[in-house]
């Protein structure tokens, strides 16, 4: 498992003999991605940037944090004047890494200016997966979030879908949210009948009628962590649903059950991705799941490792996965099922999405 915020740098200063291009070493990492300044120091603002060199940890914002700054255990905090940037210049020594994956074209020439003597080199990526394996404290916020977000499909479940459009679910849901002190983690997506049919469809004015699916798939931001749950719903009577919509719902749930069974440390992001995969290209609709298994969530919706099928990640024990297979057939319907999971050492630790996967007309 990885530490308690304090000793976060002290880990990530343990990477810095390969944290460079090609596994080369490196003096000091600057961190300036906002999401990764708060996993190391918990900081939230909109300026704020971490120089980790063996033995130093600094920590450079504006006045206007200077406050919240000190509150940073471990840290040296420089107040500057403006931006991050404009501290660079005598601070760098050696050969330092920058986040070249988050770093903008004219960031990085404004940087190669300060730096002086200083080299520079790319070396994004070292924080994030530091990041992928989350510590008892981060699975309990994921654990509260995806709780919220269980308790928020329950009143889905009560009040129902038909008869209102999806943008007016998504503001009801989203209020909801808001009125909790969370925010979405993301855009949500109601999508009824054919509009299911798009992994990404965004809720309009269309009202949701009976015997239809509709795919559900939200998520809450929590004391800085999200989670993401998807299920897909049908209205009206079981009468009312056509056979295909059956079929994809029985199919979907199938390759979810498979992906959960083949999650575990040390399996591949591509192998696990494959045993769901197959269940769906077996009933015949391969070409109808074209998104990759899952990803890892945490301070971000999307973070590492993925489930896909070009992934090369190794799950590790300790990692927040999604398993979310969807099925989409154009000008018909679709479905997805997503599970958040803990990743256990041999098999699926803990499934923080507790919404039932039996198919529910609401
Ligand atoms: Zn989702
Ligand atoms: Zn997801």
């Amino acid at each position: 498992m990885s530490a308690e915020p304090g000793a976060r740098s002290d880990l990530l200063a343990g990477l810095l003999p390969t944290a460079g291009p090609d596994d080369s070493p490196i003096d000091a990492l600057l961190v300036t991605d906002l999401i990764n300044v708060e996993y190391l120091t918990g900081f939230t603002g909109t300026n704020g940037a971490c120089l980790v060199s063996a033995g130093r940890r600094v920590f450079l914002t504006d006045f206007r944090y200077a406050e919240r700054a000190t509150a940073i255990e471990g840290w040296e905090t420089e107040v500057i004047s403006g931006q991050w940037l404009e501290g660079l210049a005598g601070r760098l020594e050696g050969r330092v890494g920058f986040e070249d994956d988050h770093v903008t074209v004219r960031t990085a020439g404004l940087m190669r200016e300060a730096a002086g003597n200083a080299e520079l080199v790319a070396a994004g990526g070292n924080v994030e997966r530091l990041r992928r394996v989350k510590d008892e404290q981060e699975i309990g916020r994921i654990a509260a979030a995806a709780a919220m977000t269980d308790e928020l499909y329950g009143l889905l479940i009560e009040r129902g879908l038909a008869g209102r459009t999806e943008a007016a679910v998504d503001g009801w849901l989203t209020g909801w949210m808001r009125e909790q002190g969370a925010e979405p983690s993301f855009p949500l997506i109601v999508a009824s009948g054919p509009n299911g049919a798009s992994p990404h469809a965004e809720p309009g004015p269309r009202e949701i009628g009976r015997g239809e699916l509709v795919t559900v798939d939200m998520g809450v931001r929590l004391d800085g962590y999200c989670s993401d749950c998807t299920r897909t719903f049908a209205t009206g009577s079981e009468s009312e649903l056509d056979d295909l919509s059956r079929e994809l719902y029985e199919t979907t749930l199938k390759a979810n059950e498979a992906g959960l069974a083949a999650v575990r440390a040390g399996a591949s992001g591509s192998a696990v991705d494959e045993v769901a995969r197959a269940v769906i290209r077996d009933a015949g609709y391969g070409e109808n799941f074209g998104h990759g298994l899952g990803h890892g969530v945490g301070l971000e919706i999307h973070e590492a490792p993925r489930l896909g099928p070009s992934s090369e990640d190794e799950l590790l024990t300790g990692e927040v996965v999604t398993v979310e297979p969807g099925i989409y057939v154009p000008g018909e319907t679709g479905v997805r099922i997503e599970d958040l999971v803990v990743v256990g050492p041999d098999g699926v630790d803990r499934n923080l999405s507790t919404v039932t996967k039996s198919l529910l007309f609401v």
